[in-house]
């Protein structure tokens, strides 16, 4: 059973929301709160069931609310749960929660109804901290990381590991006991075989961090004056949301626009507040414009279609590291037949701006999507993954059964670190203290 007693917090974010979920779980769960509310009949209704309820409290007068019920095992924490989805006010929740509190329900610790899940067998270890890995993501990518880590597979996968080297450490305890008898329990090359396929397995999911995954690529688009920058920015970012403002921390001020292609979002950084005039200015200028380049994950030069590319624009679009594209823009003035491969668009007449747009979509899919499978690891799992596989080169050096077997039960314990098998108290509490309460 997870818990003796019923405890109860804030679950849905706390500052102002439309709904303020009050999310109550333990043996006395369902009693407390029908006593708490009028008009709620919740009988012994099996399994789940929705229901419209009110309270009333000193200062916050009658309160409607839904009701949502749970009963175990088939709820998250495998206990009793109730669920009052209130008006989202900051007092109203913690007057019920007073309230709750005074009919003998417990304010949760952090990660407590996670850890009560994690205790009732709801989900394993590895899931219980991808949860809070989810609750933690600052982007897409990184909530997709974590979901996959939720969904199991790093669990499945150390799970196969740990059998397997489960199994060759009791062979090899079992030759170790009989190890005046002449028989053969597990021989070396099985030993070695085991070891290595049990650590390639581990090896893939302790691969380094992916860079921080990022949700909106920077492309910046520059050019020499006059080319049409400002023009092609525009017609962009038309009818997209909006959200232009300088960006500050670049040696020439930039302006910025969150543009949505279909559904991809990208920040537009447009150059083209700084107006210099001759040629010599323009170079330099360019030139100037590499603190910006260093800055965005992608580059686009734009280049005017009617006339051969300079030699300081050639030069200034080979010398960019990040991915890059070319613009010629103006094409209703004429295409030079020397342009080098490019996008060719016109602002005034239109001409390959959306087709551009889709080329830039592609790009930023192409760049957020580079670490599809990536996992969500916490830093504690990382460290035990390691110290795993020290544990397994060691066995794989070492010599005699003895020194193999009790570097197998190293690599065996952290692993069960990982999974739970072999966690000890002290480690669920440093997990879940990582929580936010009401998760
Ligand atoms: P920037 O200095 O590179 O930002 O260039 P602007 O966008 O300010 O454009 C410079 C001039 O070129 C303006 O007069 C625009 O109207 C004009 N322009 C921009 N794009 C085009 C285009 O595709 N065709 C033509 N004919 N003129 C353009």
């Amino acid at each position: 059973m997870p818990g003796t007693d019923t405890i109860a917090a804030l679950s849905s974010a706390s500052g102002a929301s439309a709904v303020g979920i009050i999310r109550v779980s333990g043996p006395q769960a369902i009693s407390i709160v029908s006593s708490m509310c009028t008009e709620a009949q919740l009988g012994e209704s099996e399994g789940f069931c929705a229901l419209p309820a009110t309270l009333e409290l000193p200062g916050a007068g009658r309160v409607s609310f839904d009701l949502y019920v749970f009963r175990a095992p088939n709820s998250y924490t495998t206990e009793d749960v109730a669920e009052l989805h209130l008006p989202g006010s900051a007092v109203l929740a913690e007057k019920v929660l007073l309230a709750l509190a005074g009919m003998g329900a417990r304010i949760a610790a952090p990660g407590e109804f996670t850890r009560r899940a994690y205790l009732g067998g709801r989900i394993d270890l590895i899931q219980a901290e991808a949860v809070s890995l989810v609750i933690s993501a600052r982007s897409s990518a990184e909530l997709a990381a974590a979901e996959r880590t939720l969904e199991g597979s790093l669990s499945r996968g150390l799970s196969v590991a740990e059998t397997r080297l489960g199994d060759v450490l009791a062979k090899l305890e079992a030759s170790i006991d009989f190890s005046d008898q002449d028989i053969e329990i597990v021989t070396p090359e099985e030993t070695v075989r085991e070891i290595r396929e049990a650590a390639g397995i581990i090896e893939a999911f302790a691969q380094p961090e992916p860079p921080p995954a990022r949700d909106r690529l920077k492309i910046l688009l520059c050019g020499r004056t006059n080319v049409g920058k400002s023009s092609l920015f525009n017609r962009l970012i038309s009818k997209e949301r909006v959200i232009t403002s300088a960006l500050p921390g670049t040696t020439r001020d930039l302006v910025g626009a969150v543009m949505e292609i279909e559904g991809t979002e990208l920040l537009l950084l447009d150059s083209a507040g700084q107006k210099e005039a001759d040629d010599e200015v323009e170079k330099l200028a360019l030139h100037a414009m590499q603190s910006c380049v260093k800055k965005a994950d992608a580059v686009v030069l734009v280049i005017e279609a009617g006339k051969p590319p300079m030699d300081a624009e050639l030069e200034f679009f080979e010398g960019i590291e990040a991915p890059k594209l070319l613009v010629a823009n103006k094409s209703d003035l004429g295409i030079s037949l020397t342009l080098p491969e490019c996008h060719v668009t016109s602002c005034v007449t239109g001409e390959g701006v959306e087709r551009f747009k889709k080329r830039l979509r592609r790009l930023a899919l192409e760049e957020m999507g580079r670490f599809p499978d990536a996992l969500a690891l916490s830093v504690r799992q990382r460290d035990a993954l390691s110290r795993s596989l020290e544990a397994l080169a060691r066995a794989l050096a070492a010599g005699g059964e003895e020194l193999i077997a009790e570097d197998l039960r190293e690599a065996v314990g952290a692993i069960g670190e990982i999974t739970g098998e072999t966690a000890t108290e002290e480690i669920l509490d440093r997990i879940f203290e990582q929580f936010c309460i009401g998760k």
